[in-house]
Formats: C-alpha cells, structure tokens, sequence
C-alpha cells in the first residue's frame, strides 16, 4: 500500500498539502458521515494510518527512505457514539483533526462509557402447585444473575503502584498545534491525574461484574394467585462498574387442580348428590386440602345450591388481619341411570304424586 496514493498527493507534496489532502478525505470517509458503510468505514482507516506516517515529518522521512511503517504508537480508545465505533488509530502527535474537533463528544463519551449503571430487572417464572400457592411458604429459587465482582470491588479496575502516564508524560493535559489553532485538553488516559493509578480488573474485563449462581428463597403468603408478580428489590443484576443491582421479578405460574378452583380467598368445587340426598336431605364427606369433612344437605336442595364450609379455603394470615376463606360447594343433582323396571315404575308413581308444572315461569303462568 502507497501511503502517498492513499491520500492522492505526490510524494514530494509539502506539509500542508498532505494534511489538507488528509482533512479532505477524512470528511469524507468519517464513519460518523456513512453510517453503517463497511467500505468508508476501512477507507477512512487507511487515510488515517497514512496519515499517521506522512503527517508526521520523522516518519515521513523514513518511510521515504524505504523503511516500512512501524506500527503508530497508539491509544486504542473505542467509544461508542450514536451507535458507531470511534477507534481512533492516530493519537499523540499525529492526532486525527477529528478528534480534535470533536474533543468534547469525545470525552462526553468517554464519560459516559466509564460511569456506574445501574443493573438490570432479571424475570424469573415460578411454578406452584395449587395446594402450595393456597398454603403460601418458603420457596427456594436458583437465580443466575450477575454480581459485583469481588476482584475489583465492581470498579473494573484494580490499584497498581503510579507510573507516570505515558500519554501526557505526566502533565494531566495534552497541548499542541494545528495550523493557527493551539488545542488543549484533559489527558484522557489519566484523567488529567498523570499518574496511571490503576489496571483493567482481569477477572471481570473491567465490567465489574461477574455472572453467578445462587439461591433466593421466596417467601409467599398463604393464597398468592396465578400470573402474579413479585418484586425481590435489590436481586436483579449487579450495575456495571459499581451500579446498584436491579430488582429481581417472579411470575407465579399455579397449576390448576382436578377438582378445587380459587375464587379469591375462597375454595370452590362442583359436588354432585344423588337424586335422594339432595331431596331427603343427607350428610356427605366433602374433600378439603385438610383431608374429608362433614358436610349437611338439607332436605330439597337444588341443582346449582352453593353450601358454605367456614374457613376451610385459603388459611388466614398469622397475625389475623386477613382471615381464612371458606371452602363452597356448589350442588349438582345427578341421575343414577335407571334401567330395572321396579325403578321406573317408582319414578312414575313419584311424578303422579307431584304434579306440579316445573316449566310453568317459563309460559307466562299458563301452560
Ligand atoms: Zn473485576
Ligand atoms: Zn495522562
């Protein structure tokens, strides 16, 4: 690769004609002018290493005497700026007049990158059975959530003995000429201390955080109801670089059972009775979720009757504030099929002794 025909001019161009051969094409290739364009984007890289080279009058004259380029000393410093990486190949005294320019995007970025954020919700679904979610208890949770990492405390950065900062030699602020223009600024690699006082933490990438497994347990009120949402504040993810952690959210998922539905703090289940309980009256074992319990029909309940088994739903909490629910069985008459002749013949002699118009409401009075 011809440095000279990357940047068009000849090489006996003088000073000033090379940089405004470099300004010109810079423009134009600037990733932050193509968005998203591959071939700009590698352009705009070869313009500023040649630049880099031919910029610079010392490399300029080895590179005229045959020499290959050495590898620019360079700062890698990649920010992310409205969605584009900015890695800027020519720092120090060949600084690209981009970054010059743009001094302040540049450190705002830098700004923005390094500071504390705060981590993010982690979802989780939990799976009850209904009986456990009617009884409320301790449920453990394994959660795989990121932490501060223990390494750097979750600064992403771990103290080293000072050494003077090798970007400003220990000034803090970088000045230096551009045609009239004399630009100065805070040295980004020190933070204007200039001193390094620290490295990259090595066990977390200088994220601050590092991915771990551990077990939450939940506590849950005796009743708690399906799709509901519970908030751990604080077990979410860990922030980056010292962030406070977000919050942790369970969806509560509860199994339906074959027979029991909830209807807020009340049980509910379909009881059938045969024909002659429900017209004699009788006493019936119910199903609770504490085992069989005596239930009276009394004499000429209806198919769709609701009986009430106080307290017998969802247990009430321990301090009495929220007292326990009620276990309601709703009635559904059955028919025993009827096949032997003696059965008919009662059931024939039952309907003449009860004449009475069962559909009467439905006519108007009048049948
Ligand atoms: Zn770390
Ligand atoms: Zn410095």
């Amino acid at each position: 690769m011809d440095l000279y025909q990357v940047l068009g001019v000849p090489r006996n161009a003088a000073p000033a004609d090379v940089e405004r051969a470099y300004l010109r094409l810079a423009r134009r290739y600037h990733p932050g002018i193509n968005p998203g364009d591959g071939v700009s984007a590698e352009l705009y890289r070869r313009v500023q290493e040649a630049y880099a080279v031919l910029g610079d009058p010392d490399r300029r004259r080895e590179y005229d005497r045959g020499a290959s380029p050495a590898p620019a000393a360079t700062i890698e410093a990649t920010m992310a700026f409205e969605g584009f990486d900015f890695s800027s190949l020519a720092e120090g005294a060949a600084a690209a007049t981009f970054s010059e320019l743009f001094a302040d995007v540049f450190q705002d970025a830098a700004r923005r990158v390094s500071a504390p954020e705060q981590g993010t919700s982690l979802d989780i679904t939990l799976q009850l059975s209904f009986e456990d979610a009617v009884r409320g208890g301790q449920f453990p949770l394994s959660v795989t959530r990121s932490e501060r990492c223990g390494a750097c405390g979750g600064t992403g950065h771990v103290p080293r003995p000072p050494v003077p900062c090798p970007q400003c030699a220990g000034a803090g602020s970088r000045r230096w000429a551009r045609g009239h223009m004399v630009f100065s600024k805070n040295c980004e690699l020190c933070g204007g201390v200039g001193q390094i006082l620290s490295h990259s933490c090595r066990v977390c990438g200088s994220s601050g955080v590092q991915a771990r497994s551990e077990v939450v347990t939940l506590s849950l009120p005796p009743g708690v109801e399906d799709e509901a949402r519970i908030s751990v504040p604080g077990r979410g993810h860990a922030g980056a670089r010292g962030g406070s952690a977000g919050d942790l959210y369970v969806t509560i998922e509860v199994a339906p059972h074959p027979y029991l539905r909830r209807e807020g703090r009340d049980l509910a289940l379909t009881l059938p009775v045969a024909v002659h309980e429900a017209a004699l009256g009788a006493r019936i074992n119910v199903p609770t979720l504490d085992g069989p319990v005596a239930l009276k029909i009394p004499a000429g309940s209806a198919s769709g009757q609701r009986l009430r088994l106080r307290g017998r739903g969802v247990p009430g909490d321990a301090s009495g504030a929220v007292p326990p629910g009620d276990l309601v069985a709703e009635l559904q008459i059955v028919l025993p099929p009827v096949r032997d002749e003696r059965s008919k013949e009662l059931l024939r002699e039952f309907g003449r002794l009860n004449d009475i118009d069962v559909r009467r409401h439905l006519f108007g009075g009048a049948s």
